[in-house]
């Protein structure tokens, strides 16, 4: 170990990477993922990336790449020159207290920061932050084409290299067909997978609760954002209405959107997302949290590239329980990646790094492929 790592240059670009097939969900239908990378560089010379992932613009929430990026060079970066990166809490503390709100700009300088402490100190991030619980976290494939005939297609290969469980986007067309497309689902893929439905707020309380009745013969392992994500009240008449388990997404934002959602009984499992949750530090205080109030736990995507997804694979290396598995198949629907090796997938699973930090080696050559110019 030589001197403490500096932080001499803050460096973040637009990364625009399309995906193999429009991802159809209840608010649109991105073609690409715009990506903001973070670039941290120290006196030393170590350097740390950290990502966050929108779909075009300010669509699943407040924050587009535009505004990351913004927010980022102009407000975030000033502060972190000439700190320490391995006091990486109390800096995003302190950048917590000084701006306001844009987690996923806050996530990806955490996860710049966290892979710089990693570098630095030679370990892993699951180690750094404690040990890991596991190396391997169960996978499910999101089905989203937009088409039945493709999304069953779909399945039948994915379950040929192992995969086991399946989400379905709803909320796009009628209840009606949604419903009726878990049904098929349910016939064409067999008993044994799991289904996972989510409907990213795209449902009324009566469309929900008319299919909530109707989906329970599909045997769902749970139904995600069926409501708005304000409405916890109606979540909660939901979740005392039916046996399918609910799950809070975008209800979930930060310890109180937390509190708020235990208090009411709004859900069953949480989706964990780092950038919406603004960094690891913040969602393992909240899983603590909602763990600690018997909610189930499931780690969600943006449909990262394999850096993004690895910041989330050590989170949920961390978690001392982890029922519902993660949905990170960023790197397998992205048609690029930017890292030299890519994460691991093994039946039906994807691997924790082993590596130093993030445990992710950045090819520079494509993110330069990449970039938004
Ligand atoms: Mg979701």
């Amino acid at each position: 170990m030589g001197t403490e790592p500096v932080i001499e240059t803050v460096n973040t670009c637009i990364v625009d990477i399309p995906m193999k097939r429009p991802h159809v969900m209840s608010f649109g239908a991105p073609t690409e993922v715009n990506f903001v990378m973070v670039r941290v560089q120290t006196r030393g010379g170590i350097v740390g990336w950290g990502e966050a992932a929108t779909f075009q613009g300010p669509t699943w929430s407040e924050e587009s790449a535009e505004t990351i990026q913004v927010v980022i060079d102009r407000y975030l970066a000033p502060l972190l020159k000439g700190r320490n990166a391995l006091l990486y809490n109390p800096l995003m503390e302190e950048l917590e207290q000084r701006f306001r709100g844009n987690p996923f700009a806050k996530a990806a300088v955490e996860m710049a920061l966290l892979d710089v402490a990693g570098r630095y100190l030679g370990q892993p991030l699951h180690v750094l932050l404690g040990g890991a619980f596991r190396m391997k976290l169960d996978l499910s494939w999101s089905l989203a084409s937009g088409s039945i005939d493709t999304d069953i297609a779909e399945a039948r290969h994915m379950m040929t290299r192992g995969h086991r469980i399946f989400k379905i986007k709803m909320g796009a067309g009628p209840v009606e067909k949604d419903v009726a497309k878990l049904a098929l689902l349910r016939r064409e893929l067999g008993p044994e997978v799991g289904l996972r439905a989510d409907v990213n707020q795209g449902w009324d309380r009566r469309s929900a609760l008319r299919a909530l009745r109707e989906l329970e013969e599909s045997r769902p392992d749970f139904l995600e954002q069926p409501l708005p994500k304000w409405d916890l009240a109606g979540l909660s008449e939901l979740r005392h209405k039916s046996a399918i388990p609910l799950m809070a997404d975008e209800s979930l934002s930060d310890a109180h959107s937390a509190l708020d959602i235990v208090r009411e009984e709004a859900a069953d499992i949480l989706s964990y997302k780092l950038t919406k949750l603004g960094g690891l530090a913040r969602a393992l205080a909240v899983h603590r949290l909602a763990a600690g109030a018997g909610l189930g736990a499931y780690i969600g995507c943006m449909i990262e590239t394999s850096l993004g997804s690895a910041a989330y694979l050590h989170f949920g290396a961390l978690l001392p329980r982890l029922d519902y598995g993660c949905e990170l198949f960023g790197p397998l629907l992205l048609a690029g990646d930017i890292a030299a090796k890519p994460v691991t997938y093994e039946d039906g699973r994807v691997l924790v790094p082993e590596g130093p930090g993030l445990g992710i080696e950045v090819d520079e050559a494509q993110v330069e492929k990449y970039r938004r110019r």
